[in-house]
């Protein structure tokens, strides 16, 4: 955890400039870091940004911090996966993981940003949304965030984790390429309905023209082009083919 020694603490504001998610006040000329809103990046830390040292650590001593500090600082390698981050590795490198198959359309949401966060219960929201569509979600030894759903089958968060705010999350998992239009439909829905942002990554094979008639639902919604794309080749691994 970050916490602002106020001995220490001139007053200078410099921090406020720096911290991801707007965690640091002013007030009585010191400055305050709110611990419900701090996402536990340690940006503040790591970059040494305070000219008096008085930004100090303390310890990670619940599991929700402990779990926002390993989900929203970019150099912490996550237990569950092992790689730095909030998702995985193996769906970017599809072509050798071979995670999402033919016929399947992998759905990977990216919420939150720097400057605004995203709260858990806007996750529950777009994950119920995603189950309700008939997406399967990732399990929890494959995405740190389903780790804290008692049945991955609805997409609901534990109870007590509603509250917590993170830099940003990953929701993660598949449908049938039939199914893409219903799950597009209910993010539009959702997205309405949650107070932060989110960008859509969808992992899907295709042809030797580069294309998949999966995409075209997305025309029919009057989901703006241009997409964006992205290939990662995961090298050294055999090629999966089915
Ligand atoms: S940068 Fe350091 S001294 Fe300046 S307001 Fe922040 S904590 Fe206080
Ligand atoms: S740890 Fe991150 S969120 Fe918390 S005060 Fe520092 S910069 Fe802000």
């Amino acid at each position: 955890m970050a916490q602002i020694n106020q001995e220490k603490c001139v007053g200078c504001k410099i921090c406020m400039t720096y911290c991801t998610v707007d965690a640091i006040s002013y007030s009585d000329k010191k400055c305050h870091i709110d611990q419900d809103e701090c996402v536990e990046c340690y940006i503040c830390l790591r970059q040494k940004v305070c000219p008096k040292a008085a930004i100090e650590p303390s310890p990670l001593d619940t599991f929700y911090k402990e779990f926002k500090h390993l989900m929203s600082d970019p150099v912490e390698n996550h237990p569950v996966t092992g790689v730095t981050g909030r998702g995985t590795e193996e769906v970017k490198t599809n072509d050798v993981s071979g995670r999402v198959r033919r016929g399947q359309v992998g759905i990977c949401i990216d919420m939150g940003r720097p400057g605004m966060g995203v709260y858990l219960r806007d996750a529950e929201k777009v994950a119920m949304a995603l189950c309700n569509a008939g997406v399967k979600l990732a399990t929890a030894d494959q995405s740190p965030l389903m780790g804290l759903m008692p049945d991955i089958s609805t997409g609901k968060l534990n109870e007590d984790c509603l509250d917590t705010r993170m830099l940003s999350v990953i929701v993660e998992g598949h449908c049938r390429e039939e199914q893409l239009k219903d799950v597009m439909a209910a993010l539009q829905k959702v997205e309405k309905e949650i107070d932060t942002v989110f960008s859509l990554g969808l992992i899907l094979r295709v042809d030797e023209n580069g294309e998949n008639a999966t995409l075209r639902c997305l025309d029919e919604l009057g989901i703006a082009q241009p997409y964006r794309g992205k290939v990662n080749v995961g090298l050294g691994l055999p090629l999966i083919t089915d």
